[in-house]
Parts: structure tokens; sequence; C-alpha cells
């Protein structure tokens, strides 16, 4: 049985195309999905678990069918539908907690979603599915692929779940990944509730963002309650004049979750660490990874030690260059970590002319979603339409159609729900909700998915303006949509990519917001309607690489932090080791705050073990994108080939095969060195060696 909730994927002229979002009348789909997002607190419940309890005999029936009489279609195939039934039925509910505006329906969201990680949990451990599966997944047992394919996945999961564990055993580690999923879930609902603010002077509002400042409630002292979020941290770190505050906007930033997130985590790592020895692995990486394409935590850590020591230097550089800034800005106190975006924004504004300020003004959300659209209709031969009025779970979220341009055939919704609202979801990423599935009898479940975002708010009666980063995060999620919407296997275990390789496409599509055609085609100024200026585009490319050392150090950091602590033999002081490696790492950096692992929702949430992912993909990434290098960004012959070689196989082939069949040729880590500005690295030579 596969996982029932796959983890949440957590990362842009006008010339040719017409704006997608004005074609609303004629969307091929309607505005309902099947899914209902308007339940009330008890329909949500009882409609969860008659859910559950239709797919729990469904599989009650499958483990009854004896070893003799075994067949792909009598078990794994019957588990499939029968998972497939349970998202149609259980999906909506058991993500609304994370998106509903409706205290209830939250509520009872939770419920729902805590009942349908243990039904997995469940069937996850069921020792018959796993025998089933084992044997089918025997060399000459099953001649079609896509079949054989499943049947490896089940047993690796069953597996991981522990379905091969004596009994005892078995239902001991079921108590913990019960345990383990409702601290995540908690962790999640934390930060999604948190409504941390600071409040700062008049003086210490200087320089602040206009659309920031705009949204910003008066304090009684006659200055200003700042909101402490995804959605202000950027425009608030980069654009507020003082350094005091924005040392409290850090240390209250990274706070988000409380002292009671920590504990969650605290309590976390020693069920993992628990499991991960039931399990007969020395640690909780070791057996995640025994699932990743890595394999090896220690090959993990060589990586990030590798990247770390030939970033160095660079990074060093950058950051004296920045203290040399602050200096001249007349403040002589040593740089802090909540520095180096204002002073990284100056540096750009100041010497090479690059306002950040200035081209948010050219990137209005209507325009960068309209142009976006353009750009993926283009590239992978798909349309969308909007459908209005919208079929989902708040006001303000939109509903589109996708469909194939060619053979005008529905591929399925998207929704895109992209502003802060309390108790929100607090990040950017996507929300896979239904597979897509191509039965092999020849019926489709079409997929439902949405990017769920916090972009900064509009200031009063103007529309929103995105950063170039905000832009960069929307296409990168927006490739993450692609990947759920274009897959086409026939089961819905082989929609999902490998953890660690589930960032490449969408990484290797950010590359498209550093082209200049592409920069001229996704901005329109608020006021003139004109695209970015040629000589504009030209500088901000030229500045791509400056702070990459620091950020990418940064990443480095973060993921030896998640090794740290999931390679940790007994109990471990987050902060302590965050305070040591952080030290080690990135010397001459300060975090300020008590506790900075209360809101790293990416430990509670699908990436634990695994955030050196985003740095390991990039290598797929980089290299990737040297096709269209080649070919050109803007090549419909490579997009095409990129849907039906990366996209449309998705979890049928390992990731090195894509790439394969994409490439032509294996993997090679020379264009990920060469954009990391790592020179010494010898060509041709693979990391993490
Ligand atoms: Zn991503």
């Amino acid at each position: 049985m596969p996982r029932l909730l796959r983890s949440i994927t957590c990362g842009l002229t006008t010339l040719l195309f017409t704006p997608a979002i004005l074609a609303a009348q004629q969307s091929p789909l309607p505005a309902a999905t099947g899914f209902d997002f308007h339940p009330t607190g008890v329909s949500l419940i009882t409609g969860c678990k008659a859910a559950i309890h239709r797919v729990r005999s469904e599989l009650h029936a499958v483990d009854s069918v004896q070893a003799e009489k075994r067949t792909f279609a009598n078990t794994v195939g019957r588990a499939e539908h029968a998972t497939m039934s349970l998202l149609d039925s259980a999906a909506a509910y058991a993500n609304l907690y994370l998106v509903s505006p409706d205290a209830e329906v939250r509520q009872a969201s939770q419920i729902c979603s805590q009942q349908l990680a243990k039904f997995s949990v469940d069937v996850g451990a069921d020792s018959k599915m796993y025998d089933d599966a084992v044997a089918l997944s025997k060399p000459g047992v099953l001649n079609d692929p896509a079949q054989r394919k499943v049947a490896e996945l089940y047993a690796e999961q069953g597996r991981h779940a522990g379905a091969g564990l004596d009994s005892a055993t078995r239902e001991r580690v079921k108590g913990l990944f019960n345990r383990l999923n409702d601290l995540q879930r908690e962790y999640a609902v934390a930060l999604a509730a948190d409504s941390t603010t600071i409040t700062i002077t008049a003086a210490e509002s200087k320089g602040i963002a206009p659309q920031l400042l705009a949204n910003l409630k008066q304090a009684p002292n006659g200055g200003y309650v700042v909101p402490v979020n995804e959605a202000t941290s950027g425009p608030f770190m980069q654009t507020d004049a003082s350094s005091a505050a924005r040392a409290r906007f850090q240390a209250a930033n990274l706070q988000r979750g409380g002292a009671d997130n920590v504990k969650r985590l605290e309590s976390a790592l020693a069920i993992r660490d628990t499991l991960a020895h039931l399990f007969g692995f020395p640690n909780w990486a070791a057996y995640q990874l025994d699932t990743h394409m890595v394999k090896d935590p220690t090959r993990v850590i060589a990586f990030l030690n590798q990247i770390d020591s030939e970033l160095y230097s660079k990074t060093k550089t950058e950051l004296a260059n920045l203290a040399a800034v602050k200096r001249a800005d007349g403040d002589n106190t040593a740089l802090l970590s909540s520095d180096i975006s204002y002073y990284n924004a100056m540096l750009r504004r100041t010497r090479y002319k690059v306002d950040n300020e200035e081209i948010r003004q050219y990137f209005p959300v209507d325009h960068v979603i309209s142009g976006v659209f353009g750009i993926y209709e283009h590239l992978l031969g798909v349309k969308f339409d909007e459908i209005t009025p919208a079929d989902a779970w708040a006001p303000g979220v939109r509903e589109f159609a996708v469909s194939d341009a060619a053979t005008k055939k529905p591929l399925g919704w998207i929704f895109l729900d992209l502003f802060p609202r309390p108790n929100k979801y607090d990040h950017f990423a996507t929300f896979p909700m239904r597979p897509a599935v191509h039965w092999a009898d020849g019926t489709f479940d079409m997929p439902v998915s949405a990017i769920v975002g916090n972009w900064p708010t509009a200031a009063p009666g103007k529309p929103a303006l995105l950063s170039h980063q905000d832009v960069i995060t929307f296409f990168h999620e927006f490739g993450h949509l692609m990947d759920a919407t274009i897959v086409n296997v026939p089961f819905p275990t082989l929609v999902g990519l490998r953890q660690d390789f589930v960032e490449a496409p969408s990484q290797m599509l950010e590359n498209w917001m550093w082209q200049p055609s592409v920069l001229a085609r996704v901005s329109s100024n608020v006021t003139t309607g004109k695209p970015l200026p040629p000589d504009l585009i030209e500088r901000m490319i030229a500045l791509r690489q400056l702070g990459a050392g620091y950020s990418n150090s940064a990443q480095a950091f973060y993921a030896m932090f998640d090794m740290r602590l999931h390679t940790a033999t007994g109990p471990i002081d987050t902060k302590v080791t965050w305070d040591s490696l952080q030290a080690r790492m990135m010397p001459g950096v300060t975090f300020t705050g008590a506790y900075p692992a209360a809101s790293f929702g990416h430990l509670m949430g699908g990436y634990d073990a695994g955030y050196y992912g985003y740095l390991w993909s990039k290598a797929y990434a980089q290299d990737l994108f040297t096709r269209f290098e080649k070919d050109g960004v803007m090549s419909a012959s490579a997009g095409m080939a990129y849907r039906h070689d990366i996209l449309e196989p998705g979890g049928l082939r390992e990731p090195d095969a894509l790439l394969q069949s994409f490439l032509g040729r294996p993997l090679n880590y020379d264009a990920f060195y060469r954009d990391l500005g790592i020179t010494t690295h010898a060509a041709g030579s693979p990391a993490g060696k």
C-alpha cells in the first residue's frame, strides 16, 4: 500500500501569447472537481470515516486471496483501485486543516487527517499485502513493466512500514509511526496558527517597502505592528533600515511555532531513532535514505562537506563585502545574519543599479500569472482556462482547467491559493490532492493539485506586486503542478518521484526566470505597462551569482543540520547542534533566536533526512537544463521531449533513467558546479566522492 497522503513538494511577454486567464468562459471542465471543499465539521468526519471503512473492507477482501490464487489484479492491482477511491473521497478532507478559513472545518480535517494517517500506517504494515508484493516482484512473475514497478514499490514501502517484522515489533512500530504523524501534524498546525508580530517605532520604520507599510497597523507608541510570516519576511528584511528591528524580526521569525514545536521536533527525533533501530538501521537518516537515490548518509555528508569547503572562501568574501557596505552605511557593529538581505539589497541598488523595489513595479500578480501560463503552454503543449466561479475552499482561490493543446483532452484541475490568511499553511508549496491515473482499461482519474503560498498582500487599491524571487518561486512551484498534472502512468503509486529527485524538474525551470526574453515577457510595469528594460534585465542577470556563495552555504548548513539531527545517537539538543554547526559552517554570522528549530517545517513535513535533496537534485536540474541551453529555452521540441521523457513516466522510471532518456547520456555534475561558482571541481567527476 502506498503512502495515502503524499508529502507536499516543498521552491515567467506579451509577444505571441494570449493571456490564458482571459479565456474563462470556454473551460473544458466544470468547476466541480468531485471534491467537497465546503463540508460541515460533522459531514467531513462522517464522510472521512465512511471512506476509510469502505476501503478497509476492500483491503480485507484482498487479504483473503490465497497465495496459490494470487494475481496482480486481485491483490496489488485491487489495492491500487482502493487507494484511488480513498483519495477521491477523503483527500480534500485531509488537506483542509491547512487551508480552510473555517475553524470547525479545520478541526474536523485534523481529525480526518489523523484517521487517514492511522489507516495508512495499518495498511502499510499489512504483512499479507507485503507477502503478495514480494512474491509478485520476483523476476519473471510479471511481464508488464508498470505492474512490476508497482509490486516492487509495494514491497519496498511495506518493508519500510514494518510489514516484514514479527508481529510484536510490528505493533510497536505502528504505535510509533502514529505518534510521529501526530507530532508532525501538530507542528504544522502550530506554524499555520502562529500570529507572531513585532512592534517597531516610527524611527525604526525608515525604508520599509511601501506595499508592506501600507498593510501595517499603527502601534500605540506611534510605530507599527509588523506581522512576522512568509509574506512579510522578504520585504521587511530587505528594506527596513533599522538593524535592531531586523534582528528582532529574524529572532521572532525563527521562533515561530514556539518552544512547543521544538519539543515536538525533539520528541520526533527520539521516535525516529527508535524506529530506525527497530528496522535494523543505525539511525533515521540511514533508514530514510534506503529508499532515496543516495542510499547512504555518509555520501550525503561528504557531498555537503565538499560544497561547504569549496564555497568557503567565496562566502567569506561576500560577507566581508557586506560588512564593508554596513560600515560605509555608518554602522560599525559586526554583520549579523539579519543584516544580510538588507545590505545585499543596498549593494545591488547602489553599486549595480538594481533596485529590488523598482523591479517589483514590473511584476503585478495577474501579468505574472498569465505570462507564466503562456510559457508553460508553449513548452508543454498544454492550455489553461480559468473556471469562474471557482469551486474552492476559500474566497480568492482561483481554479483552472488544464487540457492538452493538440487533442483538447482535459488533463486536470489546478488551484492557485496565493495570499496569506489567518491559520493558513505558512509557506509556499504544491499540494497534490488527487493523482493523475490513466488506468489500463482506458479510464482516466483526473488530477487535482494546488499551489498554496503566501505572496505579499497588495497595498489597498493597488495590484499585488511581486519581487523577482517571488516570480522564481512561482515558476518553480508551477513546475510541481505540471509534474502532478502531466504524469501519464496507469497506477497512483507510480505518480510520485523519488524524494531526492522531486525538486529537480522545478529547479531546472527556475533557470527560465534568468533569460532576457522570458523576463521581458512576464514583466509589465504597473504604471506604464512596459516590460523590464533590456539594460535592467542585463544588470539583473549579471548579479545572479551575487550572494550565491552565502545562500548555497546556508543551504548546505541547513542540510547538514538535518543530517546531524538524524544521524545522532541518543537525545539531541537542537539548539546546541544548530549553534555548533553554524560556528563551523557559517563563521562570522550569528542567527539570533533562542530556538531556531521551531519553524523548520521541512524537518516535520516529509523532508526529514531529506533537506539535502534541494542541493542533490540541483545537480540533475542543472544537467537537464543543458539541453535547453543548447536548443533554446522556448524550444517547443525540447519542451515536448521534457514532457515525454521526464514528466509523463514520473515514478515509473528511476531518476537516472529519466535523465538518460532526455539527455541521451548519464548525469554529469559540471553544470551544477559551474552554477555554484565552484571552479576547482574536476570536470566530469561525481559529487560526494
Ligand atoms: Zn519545490
